[in-house]
């Protein structure tokens, strides 16, 4: 079995009520891993409203979705968190009093005293496009992620998509594929216009080629792809050999494997929670942000930081069991100073 990596808390979801956990339980000597399915930081924030304002945080009168993940990252960095991007943790299990062991989907295992759920709405899952027969292809050549770069060397590969993922991921991967097809129903790009600007150039100096239609078939055997058949905009049939197919259609969230780790759940998407610690009904194992429910539950990242704090409290009792916790303010605790590196 692959080695575990051992930490004192395992945070599910790398987002900003999860970055803040990592600051409560810095101060209280606790370190942190963070997972995410994403391949960055910041959750709905950065992915669904990166330059939108937010309005509501307080003493910050108007801050970006992304600029409030880069203040938290900025925040967070004494307590030198590893973060594990790209990866949905598919099963939790307790081992120990309390001691859980957890297994990503790309076979990462972790063993840890606590775990913390921040998983909002959900996992964040690619949509799959409307291709009969698609599932057959999926992990061994249809992906909707790329995850070694390395893997797709020499392979003729199809990208299908107009947005920045499909635009970036071409400009990524024409340098080492075989042969390189950007297929997208239309001549406009949804994705940042540089990007456009780079794999039109590509294409002029015929080191790519750019299709436009939709993918209405597969032809392969045993999971392995030979061709997709497109149906051009001018209604023409033809196929496009290939190895692999990339599409990148957007993400929807879904609660996903959450709903299988044994933790009681309220009409069958939310976490209950005790509003004293934020633990879930199985000890040792917290929720915070929009994945948990209590009365009176706002979906807002100002409460998800209320709860992160008070889970951190709860969190230090199982961590570190014979240690007495004594409340400190940052102000005037030298000790919390010397741990943010400011005394
Ligand atoms: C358009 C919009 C505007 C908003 N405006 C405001 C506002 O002005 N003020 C405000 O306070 N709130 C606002 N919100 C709400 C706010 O964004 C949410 O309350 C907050 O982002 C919730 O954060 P979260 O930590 O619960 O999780 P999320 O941001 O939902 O992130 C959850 C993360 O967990 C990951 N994940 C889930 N399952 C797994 C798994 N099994 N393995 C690995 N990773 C997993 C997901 O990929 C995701 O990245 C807004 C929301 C939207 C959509």
């Amino acid at each position: 079995m692959t080695e575990a990596i051992k930490t004192d808390v395992l945070i599910i979801g790398a987002v900003p009520i999860g970055l803040f956990a990592v600051f409560d339980l810095g101060l209280l000597d606790m370190k942190a891993h963070l997972i995410d399915i994403l391949d960055k930081v910041g959750g709905q924030c950065a992915e669904l409203y990166p330059e939108k304002p937010i309005y509501d945080i307080p003493a910050i009168p108007v801050i970006s979705g992304q600029g409030l993940t880069d203040a938290l990252m900025g925040q967070i960095k004494p307590f030198g968190a590893n973060f594990h991007l790209g990866e949905m943790v598919e099963t939790i299990e307790r081992i120990g009093d309390p001691l859980f062991r957890a297994k990503t989907d790309t076979g990462k295992v972790f063993e840890s005293k606590i775990i913390v759920i921040a998983a909002g709405g959900g996992s964040f899952q690619p949509k799959r496009p409307p291709i009969p027969g698609i599932e057959a292809y999926e992990g061994t050549s249809v992906f909707y992620a790329v995850r070694q770069m390395e893997a797709f060397r020499g392979k003729r590969l199809l990208i299908v998509g107009g947005g920045d993922s499909a635009l970036d991921w071409t400009l990524n991967l024409a340098p080492l594929a075989g042969r390189l097809t950007l297929l997208h129903r239309r001549d406009q790009f949804r994705a940042a216009p540089d990007s456009v600007n780079k794999m039109m150039a590509l294409v002029k100096e015929g080191k790519i080629d750019l299709a436009l239609g939709q993918v209405t078939g597969l032809q392969g055997e045993g999971g392995r792809l030979a061709a997709a058949v497109v149906k051009g905009t001018d209604g023409s049939v033809s196929s496009i050999a290939c190895d692999a197919l990339l599409p990148f259609f957007g993400l929807t969230m879904k609660l996903g494997p959450v709903a299988n780790w044994g933790i009681e759940l309220k009409d069958g998407e939310l976490i209950p929670v005790d509003t004293s610690t934020f633990e879930t009904s199985i000890p040792g194992v917290f929720a915070i942000g929009d994945i948990n429910t209590y009365p009176g539950k706002l979906k807002l990242i100002l409460c998800g930081f209320h709860e992160a704090a008070l889970m951190a409290q709860k969190a230090h009792r199982y961590v570190f069991p014979d240690k007495r916790l004594v409340f400190q303010y940052t102000t005037s605790s030298t000790s919390l100073q010397k741990k943010l590196g400011v005394a």
